[in-house]
């Protein structure tokens, strides 16, 4: 689900999710019922997980105001397993709070980003290694699950050192407890990532890039999976595009590495 509430205070360079976003703070009640209205189009059966996303941090009071928890527990009870987005730095009582009114299982979607020292630093998402350590620590002492989110491009991270940073990453966030991993490949369009690419700062990723580092993963410990939501935006060979990305979907589904594609354009 897709909660309409305040921008993130947050302003990472590659993000662009405040084109979703409110001006002002989440008014109380603006939430649950936008999700009791969502919620009444489902047909069942329902999914086992409910993902609520709102573009922002869920536990800061500013996005979410603290009165509606009880309501949107309330309206999550249905579902077995419910998924929110938090930066590491507002994780805390407040989480401790909504775990304790679900009755699901509580899973927390963390930006980890990347562990490229020159890079964490130029973000502006002001995340430090060890904060988001401290918070991997946090959820898994209180039982909550932990997904992250790794980039494929970071600015600032050589375009021929791409890759491995981000598998040297996805292996971070699996060994601080992360059961889930999505390698977001970075899109540009936000105005910033096209001002850092004329300045030769930031290199969009590749189809193939996205392959290479998906099929590195495979055998890390947690669900490693490619996101491919704007996939045919991501640069790459147009003949055999099509075959990529369905090698891409496969490997998702099943987590293991899928045939080569061959091309004789590209090859
Ligand atoms: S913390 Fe997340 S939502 Fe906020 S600006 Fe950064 S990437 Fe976007
Ligand atoms: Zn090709």
């Amino acid at each position: 689900m897709f909660l309409a509430g305040a921008e993130c205070p947050f302003t990472c360079s590659f993000c662009d999710l405040w084109r979703y976003t409110l001006d002002g703070p989440t008014p109380a009640g603006a939430l649950p019922i936008q999700l009791s209205r969502a919620l009444q189009e489902i047909e069942p059966p329902l999914p086992t997980r409910l993902k609520l996303y709102n573009a922002s941090n869920f536990f800061d009071r500013r996005a979410v105001p603290q009165q509606d928890l009880p309501r949107l527990a309330e309206l999550s009870r249905p579902f077995p397993a419910i998924t929110v987005e938090s930066h590491a730095s507002t994780i805390g009582p407040m989480t401790l709070e909504f775990r304790t009114l679900l009755i699901g299982r509580l899973e927390v979607a963390m930006g980890l980003e990347t562990i490229h020292p020159i890079a964490v630093e130029q973000l502006n998402k002001r995340l430090e290694l060890f904060r988001f350590d401290g918070a991997a620590d946090f959820l898994a002492l209180h039982r909550i699950d932990l997904r992250a989110f790794v980039l494929l491009g970071v600015p600032y991270v050589p375009a021929g050192e791409m890759v491995e940073w981000t598998v040297r990453a996805v292996e971070h966030a699996a060994a601080r407890g992360a059961g889930r991993i999505a390698i977001i490949p970075v899109r540009g369009g936000n105005g910033e990532l096209e001002r850092l690419e004329a300045l030769g700062d930031f290199t969009p990723p590749t189809l193939v890039q996205l392959e290479t580092v998906l099929e590195h993963c495979l055998s890390c410990a947690a669900v490693v999976t490619a996101d491919l939501w704007d996939v045919a935006r991501l640069r790459g060979c147009e003949a055999c595009r099509g075959q990529r990305v369905k090698r891409l979907e496969l490997m998702n589904l099943t987590g293991r590495a899928a045939p080569f594609v061959t091309c004789a354009v590209c090859a």
